[in-house]
């Protein structure tokens, strides 16, 4: 190990833990809400589930590309479910323009996605996935607009819309 890795698990891992704290709460209501075991699925379960793109976007952490989802452009009220297990996710009256290319929600339905932080590229972002399946649906950002400062940035491949 070289000294800049060592310098750099020497900061990460009291910032992973304290994130572990803040998040364990959330953890235990989601679960008690869901039945997450049932949607413990193997690889070819979901393969044969999902479109090759939702795969991709859910079960292995991918990004589809900016501006590439019709649900950008979704203005109707309704619900956005989660395209792998249709938990629902987010409202549309939590929906707004980010102008990123991605859906953007300043806010998700109470429990029903739980964050982690990945290092993909290198600076930490916290990503979120579906609290039931732990499908990926993208990452959050502190950019968001009041009340809650946050972004929710999802990929489109993730989420299902229900009109209402
Ligand atoms: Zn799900």
């Amino acid at each position: 190990m070289n000294q800049f890795q060592t310098r750099r698990s020497f900061i990460l891992i009291p910032i992973m833990s304290i994130l572990n704290i803040i998040f364990k709460p959330m953890k235990v209501l989601a679960s008690s809400l869901n039945s997450k075991e049932e949607w413990n699925l193997s690889k070819e379960e979901w393969k044969s589930k999902l479109s090759p793109e939702s795969y991709y976007i859910l079960r292995e952490e991918g990004t589809e590309r900016a501006f590439s989802s019709q649900l950008n452009n979704e203005k109707r009220k309704g619900v956005f479910h989660c395209a792998g297990c249709d938990l629902p996710l987010f409202l549309s009256d939590k929906k707004y323009d980010s102008g990123t290319g991605w859906p953007s929600f300043w806010d998700s339905i109470q429990g029903s996605v739980e964050t982690k932080v990945d290092f993909k590229l290198i600076v930490p972002r916290t990503e979120y996935h579906c609290s039931r399946c732990e499908g990926h649906q993208g990452h959050v950002f502190n950019d968001g607009p009041a009340p809650t400062g946050k972004r929710y940035c999802n990929n489109g491949l993730a989420l299902r819309f229900v009109p209402d």
